[in-house]
């Protein structure tokens, strides 16, 4: 008995109705579904009914494990993933409590807005494996999230690929301009005008040349909400027809951990090269950055900072009595003492070079600044210095005015301090 004679249509409609593991019907303009049938995963996996865009949310954004719904502004690709103008068939990954189940979908547009759409678990367990190894691709795709094409002469977007959802492409149409003004929401707030200003149509014409690539780094939302650094990129298509054809390819890639690590090693660079050696504080050159910035500061703002400089006394005869090795090490136990004293404070020291010092206090008046330096003076002079014993210090002060530039300032700082020094040293001055 041969029967592929006997079966008719109504035999494979049945087949289908018992193996396939659910049959939906999409009312995409009313956003609703309905289950015609569930077995399986798909009891607990699919309501009976429901939203449909809650529906695309779950069948293309399931995150591994967790079932995290995805941040607002990435919403936006909702509407372009859950259109269909033609049939449309891929398989999707799905954890569901823990257990990964590789599903077949397909989906046929009845008419405009309604959909059919089958989901069946692939249970051959060779499909399963070759599928899921497929993870280690994705985890080298996802360096890039994102990419589409542009036609700014025409305003479209198209294919875009979203690799942190799916690594198959949409055709979405979707307005580049309209797709701009969406985008820049999940851009860190401080990088939206750069956002704004390189994706503006205007200035991808005029400054991206054809065949050539341009990109810039910023802040840019994930899908679980998280600002991480990525890179933009435009590529402009080669064109013999410059003058009309403005096509492009562009492209977001994840760079956050190389530019964490990037950024960390430049703050360590920046801290070693504003460092003096021997004493650990500021140098002379960060010091004196400090110095022209709070200056600066005032003019602009009138806010109160002053300035002082400690010169220790005498110290050319530590040098001349216990040697050169014992003054550095007398200069070092200086500057920690100030380090700390400062550190305290909202103030900045470092060594303005050999045995002087400068500190820049914000916030601080003459007053204020006074009682700072008759602070450092008393501990100064108090401490038990190791191998040279008693050290003193003459400090000059001044608060810097809002008509000074920084030679104003610091000559009045100098002349305060050579005064200390002509008082007989160990004591503070102001001017
Ligand atoms: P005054 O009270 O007038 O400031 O006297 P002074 O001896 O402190 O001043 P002077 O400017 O004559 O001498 C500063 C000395 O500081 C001279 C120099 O040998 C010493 N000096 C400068 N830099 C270093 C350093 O890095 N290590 C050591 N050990 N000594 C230094
Ligand atoms: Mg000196
Ligand atoms: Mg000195």
């Amino acid at each position: 008995m041969n029967r592929i004679n006997e079966v008719t249509i109504k035999d494979a409609i049945s087949f289908l109705e018992e193996d396939v593991d659910a049959i939906l019907w999409v009312d995409a303009a009313a956003d609703a579904f309905r289950a015609l049938s569930r077995k399986g995963m798909f009891v607990d996996f699919i309501d009976e009914s429901g939203s449909y865009k809650e529906l695309i949310e779950k069948l293309w954004f399931h995150f591994d494990k967790t079932m995290d719904k995805i941040t607002g502004d990435y919403q936006v690709f909702i509407p372009t993933f859950g259109k269909f103008s033609g049939k449309y068939s891929r398989r999707l990954k799905i954890i569901d409590n823990d257990t990964p189940h590789a599903i077949q979908m397909t989906i046929y547009p009845v008419d405009d807005n309604d959909y059919l759409i089958l989901l069946d678990e692939l249970d051959n367990s060779e499909y399963m494996k070759d599928f899921f190894t497929t993870e280690k691709v994705t985890t080298i795709q996802n360096t890039y999230l994102f990419s589409m094409y542009i036609d700014i002469a025409r305003d479209t977007t198209s294919s875009i690929s979203i690799t942190e959802i799916s690594d198959d492409t949409v055709q979405a149409s979707l307005k580049y301009t309209d797709w701009r003004m969406m985008i820049v929401n999940m851009i860190w707030p401080d990088d939206q005008p750069t956002f704004l200003e390189r994706t503006d149509p205007e200035y991808l014409k005029k400054h991206i040349m054809p065949g050539r690539t341009s990109s810039f780094d910023c802040l840019m939302q994930n899908l679980e909400g998280k600002y991480i650094w990525v890179k933009l990129t435009f590529s402009r298509a080669e064109t013999n027809n410059s003058e009309e054809d403005f096509r492009y390819v562009f492209m977001v890639q994840d760079i956050h951990e190389n530019s964490v690590q990037l950024m960390s090693t430049l703050k360590k660079y920046e801290e070693l090269a504003s460092k003096d050696a021997l004493t650990d504080i500021y140098n002379h050159g960060r010091i004196e950055t400090e110095l022209y910035n709070a200056i600066e500061i005032v003019s602009r703002t009138g806010r109160n900072v002053s300035i002082m400089m400690f010169d220790i006394d005498f110290f050319k005869n530590v040098n001349d009595t216990y040697g050169h090795a014992v003054g550095d090490m007398t200069l070092k136990h200086f500057a920690f003492m100030l380090g700390k004293y400062f550190d305290r404070k909202n103030a900045v020291i470092g060594r303005w070079g050999g045995e002087e010092f400068v500190a820049v206090c914000y916030d601080a008046d003459a007053d204020k600044a006074l009682g700072y330096a008759d602070e450092v003076s008393k501990m100064v002079s108090g401490e038990e210095f190791k191998v040279a014993g008693k050290v003193t210090c003459s400090i000059g002060v001044t608060q810097v005015g809002t008509e000074d530039d920084f030679n104003k300032a610091f000559d009045r700082m100098d002349k305060a301090l050579y005064q200390a020094k002509s008082d007989g040293r160990n004591c503070v001055r102001n001017l």
